[in-house]
């Protein structure tokens, strides 16, 4: 609950206890001699003025009707007719609804705000020999720049002078700073580590890999429309029809506190908690199951998924490969040389296979070189300088596409290894094929079950992978998906969803390195592996499994189900009370106080409701 209520928060939920204290005295007209004044009026104007100067705001200056007019009506109305307590009660269960709402809603947006937060200010330019400090956003392409040790890079760039490492976690995930030295390309946002360097911008303001990153978040949240209160999307509708109420009560009965109560009673308190309550309680079940879900409207979607799509390394699998083989085609390069060459290239990339390759070469004892250079293609392997050789590791497309072509003879020595489900990893030495290292996964135990229990709700499992296709088929036989796309590239994964979006059925992707990070953005809803799942993945994602545990995958659908029924359950109960309780005010069955009460109970009763679904259990 804590982490829910900010700083801002904090004072409103002060305001809101004091105001259920005094309501308490005010009902038991205990200290209502002995104060002077009717303790509701605390709640009045604690939670009260709060709400009318919103709805004022929204009436002027938006000119919205919210659910907070109909609220400031019914509040204003009781007060003239002296019904301090029903007016200081409806003020405060609209008081504890907005905290809920801004609770479950502020989250969306502290990414952009983090992004935005790395944006730097100012550059250093150099003209004519002098250093002039100007606004990043003035920076033409071509100026050269002057970046100092520690300083966030202004732009996108080529270093001109010098030599650096830099920390490009925010942008890649890697967490090992990278060095840099005349020549390669800097982006904006990463942050200089040791050296003072020279650069040459390249792309400035809008164009810089930061700004287009945080444009991209932007889209992606303004695509995914936020939940608006059910309350406040009937608010005109609601606002009327009590009007229209209350005058026809008070016109055809005479009674003035018939027709205040209608108000009161009409204002859709219970319905304003029905939906923020619920997700609370569904979210926070869910954490106790080791599944962050990052908002409702993410809950939302997840309740509505009818595929998954699974990616394969690192999530299907343990991604802890084991190197089975490794062979030469050059006479000159031993297998262990060969080895020791694509490891040091590895060391700095983040992906399961270059990490087993790392570590198994670790295991046999020997030391590694620092690569140079060194360049991750996500989706396709790395690349970087060994001694002064450029290695490249990797699929064979991502020698293809540097021009080296693999000899049939070494494609058909792998194809041996593929057939069984082994993964490839072509290693090419100053461009010519040198040989390969073969590798295999073993799938994660509980990755059948958690397909079997996919299906017996109804979810399709689709597999998703950028590995060859025998891999791929392998492992779907391994946990039965018959589903199966293969030699994906990241933008192929990210296609594959955005079809299935454009025929309006909601998949959900499940992955965990950077190259899924687009696919998690572009799917309906998006799960990432918090344990062995690189940042930008779980930046990108909806929901993410904080211990890799994909066993509780169909969980979080169960659950996202079940608290989107739990609110339209909420919301049908309140409707029915509220219209209960409004016939029965006209009627004169019921008073202010009585009303204010009615209210309450149906209030109490969907935040029971929900809190149910605290206990709700993975069976
Ligand atoms: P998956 O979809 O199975 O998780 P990826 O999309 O992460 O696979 O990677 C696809 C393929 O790209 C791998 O099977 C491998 O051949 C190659 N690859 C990716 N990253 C690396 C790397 N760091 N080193 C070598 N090969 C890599
Ligand atoms: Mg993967």
């Amino acid at each position: 609950m804590k982490k829910w209520i900010m700083e801002e928060d904090k004072l409103n939920l002060i305001f809101v206890i004091i105001s259920g204290i005094a309501l308490l005295v005010s009902l038991s007209h205990l200290l209502r001699g002995s104060l002077g004044f009717d303790s509701a009026w605390i709640a009045i104007v604690l939670c009260g003025i709060p709400i009318l100067l919103g709805a004022i705001k929204g009436l002027v200056v938006d000119h919205d009707i919210k659910a907070d007019v109909l609220v400031s009506i019914a509040l204003v109305a009781s007060v003239c007719i002296g019904e301090y307590f029903a007016a200081g009660e409806v003020a405060f269960i609209m008081a504890i609804g907005t905290l809920l709402e801004n609770g479950t809603s502020r989250k969306a947006n502290e990414g952009i705000e983090r992004l935005i937060k790395l944006t730097p200010k100012t550059a250093r330019v150099l003209k004519d020999g002098t250093e002039k400090i100007i606004p990043a956003d003035q920076v033409n392409i071509n100026d050269i720049l002057l970046v100092l040790a520690g300083e966030t890079i202004p732009v996108d760039g080529v270093i001109a002078s010098g030599e650096t490492s830099i920390d490009q976690s925010v942008m890649t995930g890697e967490s090992l700073p990278i060095d840099k030295t005349v020549g390669d390309a800097v982006t904006s946002g990463t942050v200089n580590q040791y050296g003072t360097f020279t650069m040459r911008a390249t792309k400035v303001g809008k164009d810089s890999s930061l700004q287009r990153m945080i444009q991209m978040v932007k889209e992606a949240e303004a695509n995914k429309a936020p939940i608006i209160t059910l309350a406040d999307r009937w608010a005109t509708w609601m606002v009327w029809a009590a009007l229209g109420a209350a005058v026809i009560t008070g016109a055809v009965t005479g009674e003035l506190i018939r027709a205040v109560t209608v108000l009161v009673v009409f204002c859709p308190c219970a319905f304003i908690l029905a939906t923020p309550t619920a997700i609370l309680a569904g979210i926070g079940n869910a954490t106790t199951y080791g599944i962050i879900i990052r908002s409702g409207d993410a809950l939302e979607r997840f309740s509505k998924v009818k595929h998954i799509a699974f990616d394969k390394t690192g999530t299907l699998t343990h991604g802890k490969l084991n190197v089975m083989a490794v062979k030469s085609f050059n006479d000159c390069i031993t297998e262990e040389k060969l080895l020791y060459y694509a490891a040091s290239a590895e060391q700095r990339s983040e992906h399961p296979i270059g990490k087993s390759i790392v570590s198994y070469y670790q295991s046999i004892c020997h030391t590694m070189c620092e690569p140079q250079e060194f360049s991750l293609l996500a989706g396709q392997g790395v690349r970087a300088f060994v001694d002064g050789q450029e290695v490249m590791a990797g699929k064979p497309d991502l020698l293809k596409t540097e021009g080296i072509t693999i000899p049939e003879k070494i494609q058909k020595a792998a194809t041996d290894y593929s057939e069984k489900g082994a993964t490839i990893v072509y290693i090419g030495i100053n461009k010519e094929t040198a040989g390969f290292i073969v590798l295999s996964d073993t799938v994660r135990e509980d990755a059948a079950a958690m397909i079997s229990k996919l299906k017996e709700l109804h979810m399709e499992p689709i597999l998703l992978t950028g590995d060859n296709a025998s891999a791929a088929q392998y492992i779907s036989e391994l946990v039965s998906i018959s589903k199966v796309k293969s030699d994906l590239l990241p933008e192929d994964k990210m296609n594959e969803l955005k079809r299935y979006n454009q025929k309006d059925e909601p998949v959900c992707m499940v992955g965990d390195g950077i190259n899924d990070a687009l696919a998690l953005k572009s799917a309906y809803a998006g799960v990432a592996m918090g344990g062995i799942g690189s940042d930008i993945a779980v930046e990108a994602a909806d929901a993410v499994l904080v211990s890799d545990d994909i066993q509780r995958i169909p969980y979080l659908i169960k659950i996202s189900q079940k608290t989107m029924k739990k609110i339209n359950v909420n919301i049908v109960f309140s409707m029915s009370l509220n219209f209960l309780a409004v016939l029965l005010s006209a009627m004169g069955i019921l008073n202010p106080v009585l009303g204010a009460l009615v209210h309450n109970v149906g209030s109490v009763a969907v935040v029971i409701n929900s809190a149910l679904l605290f206990v709700s259990k993975d069976r």
